[in-house]
């Protein structure tokens, strides 16, 4: 099959999240199972100051290579891409994302004439991208290239809707009858992603139970009714892992590679961890580790309230995250009442992440909702037991064998958790089974790649 991808952010060109991890390997899965795959992405200013081969396609178009021969596409302009940051800055969104992003779903649908890519499949990803799937099945409807293309789109975090004032819907370009209940219209505002759930052929979101959760009042942000009526058309699949990137026995990272064949070495990047995290090198100290974003739906809310027990139990704790101005100020506050126990980073470092997954002994996700994460899977790989909010991917992913799952959301339960963690932690015996349990765990892509692939195969018969 012919896969188009288009999202808005990519491994190894740019990321603020899970997505980029995800559109930077699933193209790769699906092409070693023998698929043809082009990935189109914004040509954002990071990506141009990062020493990357790239080369010139067009005009306004450039090209890079990953996996054997997948070529990535970026869509230049100025004005609306080369900024610092993806989505916004220190002020909040972009005030243009709308058109930002409307600009890109129109560019990347020309684009596939261009360069002559007769799609099979458009594989759209969250409310970036979702508006092409309402541009394909309106305006291009009646172009004989565009006629056979089918959508799936792959909701990787229903929070997010691309929501704008009424008075833009003309920068769209579609008719004002589009504005209505049964397309974008959503409480007197624009929401592109309902817009896109409405015209897509497919909808996927990134595990199991999301898919139930997001078709429920408490976790559909106000999509559940919709979602509900498309659910012949809605399903499941867990994310994978990149485990080229994501290797303890590889990872060059890391101080000193481990494997389950010597597990016992993860103690050393705990003592570099420590070190350069200015913590006392004791072995015997669970050090407590968060990579994420530092925002409500992360479970921030429980974890700052438990945070004064948290400190007082033994523990170090390794922070490393970006968000709310809020949680910042929280968590400084913390840092310099509990100086070394603490560590505090508030930056996006992919360094320190690899440190801190292989140096940690427990990885904290109290996520309120999940549609899948990463960071508990990333955990597994190295070791590094998950404690985990039961939601999303995550009541998917782990369980008692493998980690630690709450499940009623509130700040005792975590820190109740948290000290049982750590009693196991001081049972040698006990731990180091949790760690092989881990580190057996197997979420590579191959196997969500086989079943995207059915899914594109349902959606090429339709
Ligand atoms: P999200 O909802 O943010 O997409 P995921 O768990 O799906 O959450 O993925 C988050 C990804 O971003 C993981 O690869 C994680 O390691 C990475 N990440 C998050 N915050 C940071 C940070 N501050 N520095 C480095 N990597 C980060």
């Amino acid at each position: 099959m012919r896969i188009a991808m288009m999202a808005s952010e990519a491994v190894p060109f740019a990321k603020t999240g899970g997505l980029a991890d995800v559109i930077g390997a699933l193209p790769l899965a699906l092409e070693y199972c023998g698929h043809e795959i082009i990935v189109i992405i914004p040509a954002y200013k990071c990506i141009s100051e990062a020493k990357l081969k790239i080369t010139r396609v067009s005009r306004d178009i450039t090209s890079s290579v990953i996996g054997k021969n997948i070529k990535v596409f970026f869509i230049e302009n100025k004005s609306y891409f080369n900024r610092d940051g993806l989505y916004g800055d220190k002020n909040g969104d972009y005030p243009d994302n709308l058109e930002r992003f409307a600009f890109f779903c129109r560019r990347s649908l020309d684009l596939l004439k261009e360069i002559n890519f007769p799609a099979d499949i458009l594989h759209l990803h969250d409310w970036e991208t979702s508006l092409a799937a309402a541009y394909l099945k309106n305006l291009y409807s009646d172009l004989s290239f565009y006629k056979r293309i089918k959508c799936v789109l792959t909701l990787h975090n229903i929070g997010y809707q691309g929501i704008f004032a009424k008075e833009e819907f003309p920068k769209l370009g579609f008719d004002w009858n589009l504005f209505d209940i049964e397309g974008f219209e959503f409480y007197n505002k624009i929401n592109l992603l309902k817009g896109g759930i409405i015209f897509t052929d497919f909808i996927s979101t990134v595990s199991q139970t999301y898919a139930k959760e997001i078709q429920t009042k408490e976790l559909g942000f106000g999509l559940d009714g919709l979602l509900k009526s498309r659910k012949n058309v809605l399903s499941g699949i867990l994310n994978g892992v990149d485990y080229s990137v994501w290797d303890p026995s590889a990872d060059r990272f890391i101080i000193q590679n481990f494997s389950l064949a010597n597990p016992e070495d993860k103690a050393l990047d705990k003592e570099d961890l420590q070190k350069i995290c200015g913590l006392r090198q004791d072995k015997d100290i669970p050090v407590l580790g968060i990579v994420s974003r530092l925002a409500q739906q992360k479970g921030l809310d429980i974890f700052a309230q438990g945070l004064d027990e948290i400190c007082k139990l033994n523990v170090q704790l390794v922070v490393l995250g970006t968000g709310d101005l809020k949680y910042h100020e929280l968590l400084k506050a913390a840092a310099d009442k509990y100086p070394g126990v603490i560590s505090l980073n508030l930056k996006f470092d992919d360094l320190l992440a690899h440190k801190i997954y292989a140096g940690s002994d427990i990885f904290l996700m109290p996520s309120r909702y999940e549609p899948c994460g990463l960071g508990q899977l990333i955990s597994l790989r190295y070791g590094t037991i998950p404690l985990v909010f039961k939601t999303g991917g995550l009541a998917d992913t782990i369980n008692r064998n493998n980690g630690f799952v709450f499940s009623r959301y509130a700040n005792e339960e975590l820190v109740k958790l948290i000290k049982k963690a750590t009693e196991v932690f001081s049972n040698k015996d006990k731990w180091a089974s949790l760690v092989t349990n881990a580190m057996e765990s197997n979420f590579s892509w191959k196997v969500s790649a086989d079943k995207y692939i059915q899914l594109y195969a349902k959606a090429k018969k339709k």
